[in-house]
């Protein structure tokens, strides 16, 4: 009866500690020949121990738990004993007969043997599961590893922008020395204002919800101040079970600095072309009014007496034409070498645009007498901050254009009007008009109509050139609209500040 009830006792301890018929399982007692004297064992318990079941019984558990693990194990023992609740799995290593260590998980309850208390315990051999662990371990320590000495910053941040993770490659970056001196700069700090507004447009994107490209470029400050431009890319991570935003950067600057240099090689070959192509065109352009002026001039000195007073007028007229021609050249080729060297300064005042535009018209009326020039604009016009000679050059630029590619006989009109924010002048003619694939080209240097509709109109190429930098220089813009065999206009516009505005303005302040 009482071997049935000890039976009953230890089959309900196994119940509880969850355990099956068939697993290790053993039963341990506290008596004279010491703790733990182990009872009952199961045949899985042999197994684990490599003992015997009769060599088994009779030896005390503790003797069996490797050294290292044999004081904790005999304290947690004690502990019970005094009635300290301890429940779940206690891991520990054994010794097995062959004197190999054996992980195992244990896990113990009360029962009653003979009339005293014994604990019965549950034991699974762990030995796998630790190699699967350590191999985890190994592989995340790899992982970490890599991570830590990647030569790209990575950066680990939750979706509200919490850092969770940085390598040292980030602090190198940056020239910081310590993860909480990148945390604790600001970002402004660390970034160029340009990169940061950048930065801000991509958090309020991202707020939205709305797309955002993965991989893009920053600007950011180093800490001694240099300027580094980086590649970042972002993307969504696993990270300790959870979706965080895992941001890899790449210092590019030395790339774009080969790049730019590469780019400043490009730009001075073509200048270096663009050179030798202007002294041909010039030189060709030059030697015609020479020719013009040495012709006329030695004829002058051989002929001198023989020569009516006409003939004289006529050829002096024509030395005189020549030599307004050569100015002219010479003034363009000026302006834009200037340009170049970015020696011009605008001189900018307030300036009257109805004077300037009368004044325009009427003075090219004379040079051109044989077309009509008609101006067409607003009573009142507000007086803007302009370079009043270089906006008139513009001007004259575009009038002498339209006579030059159009008949005698037809009409320029000059007409201004007020935008709002902008000043428009527009100069429109009845001429030969442009071919829609030369409309983008006009504006570039020493670009002359392939199809010179007007044979012998002078020029290098150069006006249009001159005038589009000058308007840009004003912050204006310049452009135009063509139907061949109709006519051209030419628009530029001029920023202008709205007076009322301004007072407005005033007024807040
Ligand atoms: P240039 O008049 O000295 O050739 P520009 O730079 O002033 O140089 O003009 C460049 C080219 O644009 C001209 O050669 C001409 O083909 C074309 N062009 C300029 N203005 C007009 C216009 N009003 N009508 C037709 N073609 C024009």
């Amino acid at each position: 009866e009482e071997a049935l009830r000890e039976s009953e006792g230890r089959y309900r301890a196994l119940v509880n500690l969850g355990a099956e018929v068939g697993e290790a399982i053993t039963m341990g007692q506290d008596t004279e020949q010491g703790e733990g004297i182990l009872i009952f064992v199961s045949d899985e318990w042999s197994r684990i121990t490599g003992y015997s079941e009769r060599e088994l019984l009779g030896m005390s558990f503790f003797d069996l738990v490797h050294p290292k693990d044999r004081g904790a194990s005999l304290e947690r023992h004690h502990r019970k004993m005094h009635g300290e609740a301890m429940s779940g799995l206690f891991e520990l290593s054994i010794v097995r007969k062959d004197g190999t260590e054996v992980p195992i998980e244990l896990t113990s309850a009360y029962t009653t043997y003979k009339g005293e208390r014994a604990e019965v315990a549950y034991i699974r051999d762990i030995t796998e599961r630790k190699q699967a662990e350590k191999k985890l371990r190994v592989a995340e320590e790899n992982f970490r590893n890599s991570l830590d000495n990647s030569p790209l910053g990575v950066r680990i941040v939750t979706a509200e922008g919490e850092l969770i993770y940085a390598n040292k490659a980030i602090l190198d970056i940056f020239g910081y020395s310590s993860l909480e001196e990148l945390e604790t700069t600001p970002t402004k700090e660390r970034y160029t204002s340009k990169s940061y507004a950048e930065y801000q447009e991509r958090k309020q994107k991202r707020k939205l919800g709305k797309p955002i490209p993965s991989t893009y470029e920053i600007s950011i400050v180093h800490k001694n101040g240099e300027v580094r431009h980086l590649s970042s890319s972002r993307k969504e991570v696993m990270w300790d079970g959870e979706v965080q935003y895992q941001t890899i950067y790449q210092d590019i600057t030395e790339r774009k600095q080969v790049e730019e240099n590469a780019r400043e090689v490009e730009v001075l070959k073509r200048l270096e072309k663009l050179r030798t192509e202007l002294l041909a065109t010039v030189s060709h352009e030059l030697r015609t009014p020479l020719a013009t002026i040495k012709g006329y001039s030695t004829m002058l000195l051989d002929y001198d007496t023989r020569l009516k007073h006409n003939e004289k007028r006529r050829y002096l007229g024509s030395i005189d034409r020549a030599t307004d021609r050569l100015v002219e050249l010479i003034d363009q080729l000026l302006d834009m070498s200037r340009m170049d060297a970015g020696l011009t300064v605008m001189e900018k005042a307030p300036t009257s645009i109805t004077r300037l535009l009368r004044e325009a018209v009427v003075e090219s009326q004379i040079r051109t007498p044989q077309h009509k020039l008609v101006l067409n604009i607003p009573k009142r016009l507000p007086r803007i901050n302009v370079d009043g000679k270089r906006i008139r050059q513009v001007v004259d630029n575009l009038i002498d254009n339209a006579a030059k590619y159009s008949n005698e006989g037809t009409e320029i009109v000059v007409s201004a009007q007020l935008l709002r924010q902008r000043l428009q002048i527009d100069i429109t003619d009845q001429g030969v008009g442009i071919f829609p694939q030369e409309l983008s080209k006009v504006f570039d240097r020493l670009y002359r109509s392939q199809q010179r509709l007007t044979p012998g109109t002078r020029g290098v190429g150069l006006g249009l050139a001159i005038s589009k930098r000058l308007v840009e220089a004003h912050n204006g813009k310049i452009w135009l609209k063509s139907k061949v065999g109709e006519g051209s206009t030419f628009y530029f516009s001029l920023p202008h500040k709205k007076y009322k505005r301004r007072i407005k303005h005033d007024k807040e302040a």
